[in-house]
């Protein structure tokens, strides 16, 4: 049976943090109830799409799926591996916000197998956090961690991030060894972004909030990966790092190319070959007929430039083989100008057969010379 990822988007939010541009709402709780019943409906419409699939792992994100309550996180997951092949190991992760974790939801996420938890810190300093207008400052978070360790999670991430205004190298280096005295299995590192239309952009746009500049944000990306190898945590993945073994295996099968089904206000799916998302306004996903948006058939064109950009943000870079497999070309002669170049810069390097980038700070620019 072909494995394939599920991901469920909970969109509600105990309150918005000034640099989000994500589907998420905050005030809208009395649709709660109504949106697991749209999701459970959406799902159905999936179901011979499905046929013959089994989800190898399932990530509820958000939004703050934690901020729900438990019993419909409960209801929704007994629902899938009741209409569709669960496997039986499968990952199942779900997003939370220190505020937002009880000792009573942890334990009702564990007895519903659940058994990743993905924490979202940002920044260890409070007044940071409040800027940032986050929900929680670090001793919820510290607290947090232990109640998922009480109900019996071992498998625990946390989101921070990386370029925040006024951030230092000692913020880092405290930050980091913070996380590692927790025992985290994994710690996701983002790059901020200042996305059009939210509060940070015009903070930043009316002079209210200064940003670092873009070579101090590589040098603190470059600090937090010394840092994190340090203490043990491997780069998998550009901004992902974990102890041996505990890589998501739900974010590598969409890094490998792999099917998976988005469910939820504003869900993207690839499956079949098609990739397709949904509705982003609520009020339409609720009060609406499910449709697949924006349906587009993969060609071989979308699909190797696909494959290249993902491949070359993993630690362990392209595979030369599956490509030409894949693709029925030899990447080595097809690319053969641009890989002269980028290896005399000394910006990649072959091994073991695989294309791997030497310096993730200018990705983008290598991985647009195969474009
Ligand atoms: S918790 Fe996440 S989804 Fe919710 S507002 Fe903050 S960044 Fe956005």
């Amino acid at each position: 049976m072909k494995k394939i990822g599920l991901y469920i988007h909970i969109p509600y939010c105990k309150q918005k943090c000034i640099y989000c541009a994500f589907s998420s709402f905050c005030g809208k709780d009395g649709t709660i109830k109504k949106y697991f019943e749209k999701l459970k409906e959406e799902m159905l419409c999936h179901k011979t799409e499905l046929d013959g699939k089994t989800i190898a792992s399932i990530f509820i994100g958000g939004g703050t799926p934690s901020f729900v309550d438990a019993k419909h996180i409960e209801e929704v997951l007994l629902f899938v591996k009741n209409e569709f092949n669960v496997q039986k190991n499968a990952e199942i992760s779900i997003e939370c916000n220190p505020d937002s974790v009880s000792l009573k939801k942890a334990e009702i996420w564990k007895k519903c197998g659940i058994n990743r938890v993905s924490v979202g810190l940002q920044s260890i300093q409070d007044e940071t956090l409040k800027l940032l207008n986050r929900p929680h400052n670090f001793s919820d978070y510290k607290r947090a961690i232990n109640v998922l360790k009480q109900a019996g999670f071992s498998n625990i991430n946390t989101d921070i991030l990386i370029g925040l205004p006024n951030q230092t190298e000692g913020d880092i280096k405290k930050t980091v060894k913070a996380l590692s005295d927790e025992g985290l299995t994994h710690i996701s590192a983002y790059g901020l972004m200042v996305e059009d239309g939210t509060p940070l952009k015009k903070m930043i746009d009316s002079g209210k909030i200064k940003t670092i500049s873009e070579e101090k944000a590589v040098a603190l990306y470059n600090l937090t990966y010394n840092e994190l190898k340090k203490y043990g945590y491997n780069r998998y993945e550009i901004s992902n790092f974990c102890k041996p073994g505990f890589e998501c295996k739900h974010n590598l099968n969409y890094w490998n190319r792999g099917e998976f089904l988005g469910v939820g206000l504003s869900a993207y799916s690839f499956l079949n070959g098609t990739h397709f998302e949904n509705t982003k306004v609520l009020t339409d996903y609720l009060n609406l007929p499910y449709k697949k948006l924006n349906e587009e058939k993969e060609t071989i064109k979308t699909a190797k430039e696909e494959f290249i950009m993902l491949a070359l943000r993993l630690e362990q870079g392209l595979d030369i083989e599956k490509f030409n497999k894949t693709f029925g070309e030899n990447f080595l002669i097809k690319f053969e100008k641009q890989i002269k170049k980028l290896k005399e810069s000394n910006l990649i390097r072959i091994e073991k057969n695989h294309i791997i980038i030497n310096n993730f700070e200018v990705s983008n620019m290598i991985i647009s010379e195969f474009f």
